[in-house]
C-alpha cells in the first residue's frame, strides 16, 4: 500500500511558486523498481524493432547503471513511422472524420490514464532522469496533465472569422492541421515536454512523430502505451526513441509538414537549415538560453535570495530559462552574495527518491563534465567561488555540487554561455538603464526576473527587456494558460496558451462569389 508523506516545509514553498502545483501537498510512495518498461518503436499502436536492431542503453544518472537497452530508430524507421502518420492523416480517415469534441475527449482520457499512474510515470522519469521524485510527482505530472486537460478544451474551439472583404464575396478562414509534424523533446523535463507538444497538436487534428531525447525515453515510450489505452486511432500518435541519426532524418524528412524541437541552440540552427534544404516545412523552436534575474535593493531579501537560488538550482540546473545571471544592486550585493552562498550550502544533494532531496545527479557524463569544465573556466577568467565547485566526495553518479560564483564580469564566459547545471552567477550593478542594456546583452531571450516592490521600477524594466516571458518577483512560474517562448536565439513560435494552437495549423481562407441579383 502506498504511504502518504508530508512534503517538507520547503518543498512546499518552492512549489508555491508553480500556479500549476499548488494544491498539491502530499506525495505517496515512489516504485523505485519500476515493473513495466516499454524500449521499443511506437507505431501505429504497436510496438516494433528497429530495421537495423541498433539499440542503445539508458541510464539511471544516480547509479551510472543501465537500466534497458531501447530501440533505436534508423532511416527506414523514420520513413515507417512518418508513412503511418500520413495514412492516419489521410481525409476521410478515422482521426480526421472525427468530431473536435472526440479529439479533446480523447486527451482528457489521456490526461486521466497518466494521472491513474502517476506515481508510477514520477518514479520512471526519476530513475532515468536523476530529477527528485517529489518533483516528478509533485511539477512535473501534474503539470504536464493540466496541460493536455488545457489543451483539451482547446479542440473544439478554434475557429476562423468572416471577412468582410471587398466586393461581393463572403469570406471566411479555416483553421487547419498542418499535418504531419515531427516532435523532438528533450530530457530535462521529459514527461512535460511530451505533454507541451502533443496537446496543441492532437487539439488542432495533426498526426505525430515523437522523438525522446536517448537519455530519457522510458517516459515517452510508457505514454506511448496510454495513447493507445486511450482509443487514439493508429498513426495518430507514434514515438521513436533514437541515437545519433533518427532526429536528423525526421527534421530532413520530404513528407513531414513541421517539426518542433525543444534543445540547444546548435541544433536547432540545423532543424532550421534542414527545413530550407529541404520541403520549406514549418519549424518552431524553443532553444537555450541566459536569462537574466534583476534583484533591486529595494526587495524583501530573505524572498529574493530564496528565489533566485530556486530560479536557477530547480531541476539541477538544467532548466532552458534558469536565472542564471542574477544582477543584484550594488547596495545589498555582499549581503546577498553571502546569503546566497549560505542558501546554496544547506542545499540536500542526494538520492533522488529520498522526498527530502532538493537535487540529484545531472542527466549524464556528458553533461556533468561540461559543467564542471565551466566551472573551471570561470575561476580561471577570476570569478570567485563562494559555494560549491566540485563533484560531492563518495557519491556515485553524475552529481555537481551546488556552485554560488561572485565577482562575476558581464564578458566571462561563464555569463555568456549557458551552462545548464546547478551553478548561480551573481553580478552587480547600479543603475536601472545600465542593467536594462547589460541584460539584453546576450544572444539569447528566452526569459527573464525582476524583484522589486517599486511597480514604477518593475514596469520600466519591464518595457526594457528582450526576453519572451519576464517574471515580477517570482520565478519559473509556468502555467498552460500562459505563452512561453525566445526573443533572438532562444528560437521562435510560443507554446502553451491559445498562442501555441497557431503553431499547428494552417489557415485557409475561403472566398465565394455571392450574386447580386435573383436571377
Ligand atoms: P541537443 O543536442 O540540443 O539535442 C539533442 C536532440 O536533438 C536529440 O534528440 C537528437 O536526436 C536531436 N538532433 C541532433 N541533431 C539533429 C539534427 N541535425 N536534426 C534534428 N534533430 C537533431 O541536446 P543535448 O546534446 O542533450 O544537450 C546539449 C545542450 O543543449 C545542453 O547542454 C543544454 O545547454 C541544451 N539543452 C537545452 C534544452 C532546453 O530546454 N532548451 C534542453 C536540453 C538541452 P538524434 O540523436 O536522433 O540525432
Ligand atoms: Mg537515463
Amino acid at each position: 500500500m502506498l504511504r502518504t508523506l508530508r512534503t517538507t516545509a520547503l518543498l512546499r514553498a518552492q512549489c508555491k511558486n508553480y500556479a500549476a502545483t499548488a494544491s498539491y501537498a502530499s506525495i505517496p510512495q515512489p516504485q523505485t523498481s519500476p515493473d513495466v518498461l516499454y524500449t521499443g518503436l511506437f507505431v501505429n499502436n504497436e510496438w516494433h524493432k528497429s530495421k537495423s536492431g541498433k539499440t542503445f542503453g539508458t541510464i539511471n544518472p544516480t547509479t551510472e547503471q543501465t537500466i534497458a537497452e531501447v530501440q533505436s530508430a534508423g532511416k527506414e524507421d523514420v520513413d515507417f513511422a512518418v508513412k503511418a502518420a500520413r495514412q492516419a492523416f489521410k481525409l476521410g480517415s478515422p482521426w480526421r472524420r472525427m468530431d473536435a469534441s472526440d479529439r479533446g475527449r480523447l486527451l482528457y482520457r489521456l490526461a486521466d490514464l497518466m494521472e491513474r499512474d502517476q506515481v508510477y510515470l514520477a518514479s520512471l522519469e526519476t530513475l532515468d532522469n536523476g530529477k527528485p521524485y517529489s518533483m516528478s510527482y509533485n511539477v512535473d505530472l501534474p503539470t504536464a496533465i493540466k496541460n493536455l486537460r488545457y489543451f483539451a478544451g482547446w479542440a473544439d474551439k478554434t475557429h476562423g472569422k468572416t471577412i468582410p472583404m471587398d466586393g461581393d464575396f463572403f469570406t471566411y478562414t479555416r483553421h487547419e492541421p498542418v499535418g504531419v509534424c515531427g516532435q523532438i523533446i528533450p530530457w530535462n523535463f521529459p514527461i512535460l515536454m511530451m505533454a507541451w507538444k502533443l496537446g496543441p497538436a492532437l487539439a488542432t487534428g495533426n498526426t505525430i512523430v515523437l522523438k525522446p531525447a536517448e537519455q530519457t525515453s522510458l517516459t515517452a515510450l510508457y505514454i506511448a502505451q496510454l495513447v493507445k489505452e486511450a482509443g487514439f486511432p493508429e498513426g495518430v500518435v507514434n514515438v521513436l526513441p533514437g541515437m545519433g541519426e533518427t532526429g536528423a532524418f525526421l527534421a530532413n524528412h520530404q513528407d513531414v509538414d513541421k517539426v518542433a524541437f525543444t534543445g540547444s541552440t546548435d541544433v536547432g540552427k540545423l532543424i532550421q537549415l534542414a527545413s530550407g534544404n529541404t520541403n520549406l516545412k514549418r519549424v518552431t523552436l524553443e532553444l537555450g538560453g541566459k536569462s537574466p534575474n534583476i534583484i533591486l535593493a529595494d526587495t524583501d531579501l530573505d524572498y529574493a535570495v530564496e528565489s533566485a537560488h530556486f530560479g536557477l538550482f530547480f531541476n539541477m540546473g538544467q532548466c532552458c530559462c534558469a536565472g542564471s545571471r542574477t544582477f543584484v544592486e550594488d547596495k545589498i550585493y555582499d549581503e546577498f552574495v553571502e546569503r546566497s552562498a549560505e542558501r546554496a550550502k544547506k542545499r540536500s544533494v542526494g538520492n533522488p527518491f529520498e522526498l527530502t532531496t532538493e537535487q540529484g545527479p545531472q542527466v549524464n557524463q556528458e553533461q556533468m563534465d561540461k559543467i564542471l569544465g565551466l566551472i573551471k573556466t570561470g575561476q580561471d577568467q577570476g570569478a570567485k567561488i563562494v559555494a560549491g565547485g566540485k563533484r560531492p566526495q563518495g557519491l556515485p553518479g553524475y552529481f555537481v555540487e551546488p556552485t554560488v560564483f561572485a565577482d562575476v564580469q558581464d564578458n566571462m564566459t561563464i555569463a555568456r554561455e549557458e551552462i545548464f547545471g546547478p551553478v548561480q552567477q551573481l553580478i552587480r550593478f547600479k543603475k536601472l538603464d545600465e542593467v536594462i542594456e547589460r541584460a539584453n546583452n546576450s544572444d539569447y531571450g528566452l526569459a527573464a526576473g525582476i524583484f522589486t516592490k517599486d511597480l514604477d521600477k518593475a514596469n520600466y524594466l519591464v518595457n526594457g527587456l528582450r526576453a519572451g516571458t519576464v517574471w515580477v518577483n517570482t520565478y519559473n512560474a509556468l502555467a498552460a494558460q500562459a505563452p512561453f517562448g525566445g526573443y533572438k536565439m532562444s528560437g521562435h513560435g510560443r507554446e502553451n496558451g491559445e498562442y501555441a494552437l497557431s503553431n499547428y495549423t494552417e489557415v485557409k481562407s475561403v472566398i465565394i462569389k455571392v450574386p447580386q441579383k435573383n436571377s
